[in-house]
């Protein structure tokens, strides 16, 4: 990231600073900006890695939105480093670490721990998450290969959506895990256990490679053996041994030339019932439907050849109706103003629903959101907004066409700009087709969300439902009508 060498005015590293937190308090939410500056300044180390913005929203009561908004603004100054990290969906481990969207791809991670392979999609298992920069502060998981034990477990190898307290901590620490050890690169180590009549697994994290060892069948007293080789190379994972009950010699070999953390779980109910516990976290999904995201990070995002996978995204059109016309009835100063104040209701409703602008073509928006209820506000406010525009003038000018439908798609690169492709979304641009008065179009999808059915009963809207048959669209599809 460019840096601008020290002004003679800001000599020492801390006044820098200083001067960029006062950039952030202009470019930010100031309250937010305030709460990032106190971070920096107090926060404990840990609390300063990988921070869940959605959880230090919640800590500090401040608008998630805001929040979000405020780590980007940090990050575009340098004070923070954002990264997208690859999740397992099994045990939430991070598979991998990207400091770029670019780098991610999309077919073939792999986690050891659950012995399972995964493609990556950016709904539930990429999270981003915000380090504070050396430059910044430094903390002890810049080294991470210098942690304890259990920290690296926590702040490397978890992400920040594992729910772990200090009671789920202890409980995984004492008994959960048979033994742990830190083995230093180039070392060897012999560990005696008594393996129960359970089943094993032998985890070590910084490799992400795992041995598991189905112990069973009758208790013995002689001594079994196993031994494990750590190696610089990715080694195949998920082979399982049988051993019967009673006495282990395990030996270890680190040959992977950093430090290794082999730890042996007991993968039972309680090891499942500890990671399986998950607060919400910043997904990239929800990063690329944020506005100030495409706003501030615009040339940091996908690779022309990337296709990222995301299962369901909200997408909603809207269309001016017969803008032609009005500029023939109003003239082209009058209707260049109108036009401009409806574009500009319109985005404001956007991004304070969550949701961003993917673009603007002539008079139509297309947009996206994280879940087809913030959409369906969204929709109902822009009509109302457009009335109130029309009552201020009194007339009835302007008059949006709204569709919204809900589905899998992919992330690309179109012209430069971060779009997204598929059926889902020319499904939703013809269904704002369909509408032809300041009726909403929305699809079975949409309708089906509990929350939207709940917002549409609280506005005692009863929606008439249609067969419509869609230009470019196999099969004729129902949709409902929000009148
Ligand atoms: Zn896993």
């Amino acid at each position: 990231m460019h840096r601008r060498s020290p002004d003679p005015i800001y000599f020492t590293g801390m006044s820098e600073i200083q001067a960029q937190i006062s950039v952030l308090k202009q470019t930010a939410d100031p309250a937010v900006a305030d709460a990032i500056a106190r971070l920096i300044d107090e926060g404990e180390d840990h609390e300063l890695n990988r921070i869940n913005a959605l959880d230090f929203s919640k800590r500090t009561g401040l608008d998630e939105e805001r929040v979000i908004s405020g780590f980007l603004h940090a990050s575009r100054l340098g004070l923070f480093d954002l990264t997208w990290n690859v999740l397992c969906p099994g045990c939430g481990g991070v598979l991998d670490a990207h400091s770029t969207l670019k780098s991610l791809r999309h077919d073939d991670y792999h986690c050891g721990l659950c012995a399972c392979g995964y493609e990556a999609s950016v709904d539930e298992q990429v999270e981003v998450a915000f380090t504070v920069s050396p430059r910044t502060r430094r903390i002890a998981a810049h080294d991470p290969n210098t942690l304890p034990l259990w920290e690296y477990f926590k702040q490397v190898f978890w992400s920040s959506g594992v729910d772990l307290n200090k009671e789920s901590f202890a409980s995984l620490t004492e008994e959960v895990t048979l033994e742990a050890l830190e083995l230093p690169a180039g070392e060897k180590a012999l560990v005696s256990l008594q393996v129960p009549s359970q089943f094993l697994i032998v985890f070590e994290p910084v490799t992400h490679t795992a041995q598991f060892i189905d112990v069973q069948g009758e208790p013995t007293k002689e001594r079994q053996q196993l031994s494990l080789i750590y190696s610089k190379e990715k080694s195949p994972t998920g082979a399982t041994v049988t051993l019967r009950p009673g006495p282990l010699r395990l030996s270890l070999d680190n040959q992977a030339g950093v430090r290794v953390l082999p730890s042996v779980f007991i993968a039972a109910e309680a090891l499942h019932h500890l990671i399986g516990k998950r607060k919400p976290f910043l997904t990239a999904k929800r990063m690329l439907t944020n506005q100030t995201f495409r706003d501030v990070f615009k040339a940091d995002n996908l690779n022309i050849d990337q296709r990222l996978k995301i299962t369901s995204l909200t997408f909603l059109f809207t269309d001016l109706k017969g803008s032609t016309a009005l500029y023939e009835r109003v003239g082209d100063l009058a209707a260049f103003d109108l036009v401009r104040a409806h574009f500009h209701a319109l985005l404001e409703i956007i991004s304070s629903e969550k949701g961003a602008v993917v673009k603007t073509i002539g008079d139509a928006v297309m947009a996206t959101f994280i879940r087809p209820e913030h959409a369906i506000v969204a929709g109902l406010r822009m009509r109302s907004a457009m009335d109130a525009l029309n009552v201020e003038r009194g007339r009835d000018d302007l008059v949006v066409k709204i569709g919204i439908h809900e589905g899998p798609c992919l992330a690309v690169m179109l012209n430069e700009r971060q779009d997204y492709f598929g059926q889902t979304v020319n499904i939703a641009a013809r269904v704002q087709g369909l509408a032809t008065s300041q009726a909403i179009h929305i699809t079975g999808p949409v309708i089906d969300a509990p929350a939207v059915a709940a917002i549409l009963d609280k506005e005692a809207i009863t929606p008439i439902q249609k067969q419509a048959a869609l230009r470019g669209i196999a099969d004729k599809i129902v949709v409902y009508e929000i009148p």
